[in-house]
């Protein structure tokens, strides 16, 4: 059995973003040579998420202003986790996100659903943050 391990680091400008990781995550597969097996994709990292979704901007407009209406950011005082903090928001957004998708690999491919990618959901950006590939297989 082959096993692969990377770390891919993301910088989001803004407190919030989507990124499509789903070129990032096929490259990792080339690279490891797995061609039947599982690859998982999960955040480093405990205000950001890894899930499937479709890759449209309205969609991801929408979860924004859901996550908003769940967890709003402001005021911060809301929060108990906002002593030394101000990011109890983005705990609980990856929470609701998900921390980690695993897809299975078939024929040296990323075994999909119709519309199906792979995003990296940031809630507390402006700075260096990392998710893991693991991919094992034959
Ligand atoms: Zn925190």
């Amino acid at each position: 059995m082959k096993s692969y391990r990377k770390e891919l680091w993301f910088s989001a400008p803004t407190r919030r973003a989507f990124i499509n990781i789903t070129d990032p995550v096929q490259a990792c597969l080339e690279e490891s040579g797995v061609r039947e097996g599982l690859v998982l994709v999960n955040a480093m990292h405990i205000t950001a998420s890894v899930f499937i979704n479709d890759n449209e901007s309205g969609l991801h407009s929408d979860f924004e202003k859901w996550l908003e209406k769940l967890a709003p950011e402001k005021p911060y005082s809301q929060y108990a986790h906002n002593g030394y903090e101000d990011n109890a928001d983005a705990h609980l957004k990856r929470t609701i996100m998900g921390r980690e998708v695993v897809v299975a690999v078939s024929e040296g491919r990323l075994d999909f659903g119709p519309w199906e990618q792979i995003f990296y959901g940031e809630f507390d950006g402006k700075r260096r943050k990392r998710v893991l590939v693991k991919i094992i297989g034959e």
